[in-house]
């Protein structure tokens, strides 16, 4: 691992995609300085801790499970958000540990995951062409020439509302609201009666005859009292990524301190690109987006500098084909990554390979595909004796209509019901429950 980080000249000159053009590159610069002054969010140990359990993913001994919203928004920093975001992880964690029986490692896409890229550079709207939408980070998404021009001081707020968000979460995972003697609490009001919420509340009462039995004989482990959660997000922003940078004292090495696992997009995964030089010089454990288009040989020439000491942990390739293409697509790049030898964790991201407009004019996908895509990363990685590691869902807590399906029946007139997303479709929480049973059925096949 290098210890120096290129400069942010070098990088642009480098050529970075998906960057907004800021108008004043004074207040870019002012605002850049100020963010390089701020404290860590996270700290480099964290990372560490965090790598080694990708490490025990990568091996076939864990299971990732990586959520949160496709876009964070600064309106949807509330404790009513986080706190629901993060109850349906936990309840969809204890799903996969105990109807998967396989050990769970938390990641949520969240606390960081401000900024978007957009397969257009422009948004057009009854006739009125103006930028597009980049994520909170980057302008507003109401749609006006003023809110569409990229402002600089959002990176502070980037930064303000990650760590509001991280400190809620850190306080919800070690203050008592992750303890395994709450699990019925997470199952509550509309959830609790739909057909997921209940055979939820099966479990739920498994596990406390379990505790009840653990209590009795006078076994009280720390583990049962907290959960070891992470934050994830795109590192898309080389001016915020890279302000978010410090050596770690101890090591002298490099760290993204704005959040213990970052990736690279679909978008900006080129071999000779501004990010994947960026992500080299980090300690980070990362990942990396794979889509339709990626060849074997595009993965094995990203997994060599991205990760040129193979060391386990390190690397995380997503898997993004869409449910038509993965049992085509995907066994030719992990047979040839494998025969490699390289070390890697494989997770599907089943959600942006299946994004459609429905006939009602809403970016949607189907329950349905989604989990196709996941039985199709299942039956690539069984048939190939490889390690099905996890998955990367775009999910919120609340009872939204963004995603068509799921027991709920969501069809494409009901989807305006509550169309909440700024950017891509969301599960709704009683879909991340039905999820969450399905994939720990696929564990146990
Ligand atoms: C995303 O994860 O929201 C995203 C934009 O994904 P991808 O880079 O795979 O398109
Ligand atoms: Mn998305």
């Amino acid at each position: 691992m290098s210890t120096t980080v290129p400069d942010l000249a070098t990088l642009h000159a480098i050529g970075a995609a998906q960057q907004p053009t800021y108008p004043d590159a004074g207040a870019l610069a002012a605002n850049v300085a100020r963010l390089r002054t701020m404290p860590p969010l996270v700290f480099a140990g964290e990372c560490d801790e965090l790598k080694a359990k990708m490490a025990a993913v990568s091996r076939g001994e864990a299971f990732l499970l990586q959520g949160g919203d496709c876009a964070e928004t600064f309106a949807g920093v509330t404790a009513d958000n986080v706190r629901n975001k993060l109850r349906v992880l936990l309840q969809m964690a204890v799903v996969l540990t105990y109807a998967g029986s396989v050990p769970v490692v938390k990641l949520g896409r969240l606390a960081g995951q401000y900024a978007k890229p957009r397969s257009s550079d422009m948004e057009t709207r009854d006739g009125v062409t103006l930028p597009a939408y980049r994520g909170d980070a980057v302008n507003g998404f109401e749609f006006t020439p003023e809110s569409r021009i990229p402002d600089p001081t959002r990176l502070l707020d980037v930064y303000n509302a990650s760590a509001a968000t991280l400190n809620l979460v850190r306080a919800f995972v070690t203050g008592g609201y992750a303890d395994l003697r709450q699990v019925h609490t997470w199952n509550t009001d509309f959830v609790r009666t739909s057909v997921a919420g209940q055979r939820y509340e099966t479990i739920a009462g498994e596990i406390d005859k379990a505790l009840a039995f653990m209590s009795a004989i006078g076994a009280d482990p720390e583990e049962l009292k907290r959960v070891d959660f992470h934050s994830s997000h795109e590192a898309l922003l080389l001016e915020y990524e890279h302000a978010m940078t410090r050596i770690d004292s101890r090591t002298d090495t490099a760290y993204n301190v704005s959040g213990h696992f970052v990736w690279i997009g679909e978008r900006t995964r080129q071999l000779d690109g501004a990010h994947v030089e960026y992500f080299r010089s980090i300690a980070n454990p990362i990942g990396c987006k794979l889509g339709p288009t990626a060849t074997a040989d595009d993965a094995i020439a990203l997994a060599e500098r991205l990760n040129p000491d193979n060391e386990a942990g390190r690397l995380t390739f997503i898997t993004r084909f869409g449910a038509g293409k993965i049992r085509d697509g995907l066994p030719n790049l992990v047979e040839k990554v494998t025969a490699a030898g390289i070390k890697v964790a494989w997770v599907c991201d089943p959600m942006h390979g299946n994004t459609f407009e429905s006939s009602t004019g809403y970016k949607t996908r189907r329950f349905d595909d989604v989990i196709d895509e996941v039985q199709g990363f299942f039956d690539v990685h069984r048939a190939l004796g490889t390690w099905p590691g996890g998955v990367l869902v775009e999910m919120t807590g609340d009872d939204v209509t963004e995603c068509i399906g799921g027991g709920e029946e969501i069809d494409e007139e009901g989807l305006a019901h509550r169309y909440e997303s700024v950017v891509d479709p969301r599960l709704n929480r009683v879909q991340s429950l039905e999820l969450a049973f399905l994939v720990a059925e696929m564990l146990r096949q």
